[in-house]
């Protein structure tokens, strides 16, 4: 039988945290590569919950419902940020023991590595360094979303043999093609499939989906660069997938990380589903719903159903900013939302809406209108700094406009490191204040 690696990097960044970040897509690789009777042998760098990780003190990073800090490493600056005074970090398994699993995971076909944020390049490359070392001669190829939004750079930097950019199989049928194996997918990936989480021994919560893609087009978002249009699942699947992986693998918390989940009827369903087979465990939504599909009815099913984390996307409370960026919501919508939700028994404790902050044209005065209007609902704010991402209206125009060209290391465009570096961008200082403020509203309204 055919055997083939799969590998999620290292993240390698000024700062990381494990906000459930799970592999998703090299989980639906691994069911795929079973069903067309390929082994798969999974090592996931980020696993906060691997076994080996214990002697080196990976529980202390808990935090809630499954979250928590990875373990980290200083390690070299990337040139392009040599003057940047802010140490560069890896963060997941330390080398050594990516070493020992990759010595462990015996002959294979094929490497396939995944990859997320375009400014995490450098843990790609790192890690492929690292499997190049310790399994010379095997074709190593890369995926993912950094591969797909800018496979060029891929090609250059990542140190892979092949790059296979795009989303769901299509990937997969390219990989297999270029190793000689047989690659006819015929089945329906998103019907058929569940993410394989077979493949953690401990994995204390689970990310699922429910549907791909979203019908809205906003500025800053990859979403319909990386799908066309919306899908949603049959949610009978769905709530299957659940109850067994409550039942297997002992989860205390399920999340939910689609780019729509309330578009369509189909959440609605999942959760009749999933209350009326007394289903129970703690829920997420830490991907930002939209205020607008959010009715009484939701609300009532999310609340008997147990959601402990619901993030609201306003962004922004300017109505012209709402409408140039994609109309995704108005103010309207996002104070509808919040009543249902307060009405159905949530509490500023569960429910948070995030604040766009330095979007270009954006000024300081409607963050901080956005703030008021959190104070005025009694909702969290939960602040997030624009990056601009390739492929996007958003990143077209900032190249367009001269502010950056198409070969900027993508690291420079992480937020964490240059946050001000377009015209009328906010400064560092700015941001911190703006922070700030959505932490002493937090506090307020926590009381303390
Ligand atoms: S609504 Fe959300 S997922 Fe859809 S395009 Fe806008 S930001 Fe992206």
């Amino acid at each position: 039988m055919k055997r083939i690696l799969l590998v999620n990097p290292w993240i390698e960044d000024v700062s990381a945290y494990d906000y459930w970040l799970k592999p998703l897509g090299l989980l639906y690789i691994s069911s795929a590569l079973k069903h067309l009777v390929i082994e798969p042998v999974v090592i996931d760098c980020l696993d906060r919950y691997d076994l080996e990780l214990v002697s080196f003190g990976a529980r202390r990073g808990d935090r809630h419902f499954g979250t928590g800090k990875f373990l980290e490493e200083e390690i070299a600056k990337p040139r392009s940020i040599a003057s940047i005074p802010r140490k560069f970090k890896r963060f997941g398994f330390p080398e050594e023991v990516l070493r020992r699993k990759l010595r462990g995971s015996g002959s294979v076909d094929g490497v396939f590595v995944t990859s997320m944020m375009t400014y995490w390049h450098y843990g790609v490359s790192d890690t492929i360094r690292v499997i190049r070392e310790e399994k010379p001669g095997i074709p190593i190829l890369l995926g993912g979303v950094y591969a797909t939004l800018l496979p060029d750079h891929a090609r250059q930097y990542s140190g892979a043999d092949f790059v296979c950019p795009g989303t769901g199989m299509k990937p997969l049928e390219k990989a297999l093609a270029h190793l000689g194996i047989d690659s006819t997918l015929q089945f329906d990936w998103f019907e058929d499939l569940d993410p394989d989480y077979s493949i953690y021994e401990s994995p204390r919560y689970a990310v699922v989906i429910t549907s791909l893609g979203c019908p809205f087009r906003c500025t800053y978002c990859a979403s319909s660069f990386l799908w066309d249009g919306f899908l949603s699942r049959d949610s009978f699947r769905t709530t299957e997938y659940i109850k067994f992986l409550i039942e297997t693998k002992h989860l205390s918390d399920v999340v939910f990380f689609d780019d729509a989940i309330l578009v369509g009827n189909g959440f609605k369903e999942l959760m009749r589903e999933i209350e009326n087979r007394r289903i129970r465990t703690r829920f997420h939504l830490p991907n930002g719903v939209h205020a607008r599909f959010l009715d009484m009815e939701t609300a009532g099913l999310m609340f008997e159903n147990n959601f402990k984390t619901i993030k609201i996307g306003l962004e922004t409370s300017d109505p012209a900013l709402q409408n140039t960026t994609g109309g995704k919501v108005s103010s309207r919508d996002f104070y509808q939302a919040i009543q249902n939700l307060f009405e159905a028994g949530f509490t500023s404790r569960e429910v948070s809406a995030y604040i766009m902050v330095n979007l270009p044209g954006q000024s300081e005065k409607d963050i901080l209108n956005s703030l008021e209007v959190c104070e005025e609902l009694g909702v969290n704010p939960s602040i997030n700094e624009f990056t601009p991402i390739p492929g996007t209206a958003q990143w077209k125009d900032l190249v367009d406009g001269g502010m950056f060209n198409e070969e900027i290391d993508p690291l420079l465009l992480n937020n964490s490191i240059l946050p001000h570096w377009w015209e009328g961008g906010f400064s560092f200082k700015t941001i911190q204040r703006l922070k700030e403020a959505a932490w002493s509203l937090r506090r307020k309204l926590s009381g303390e």
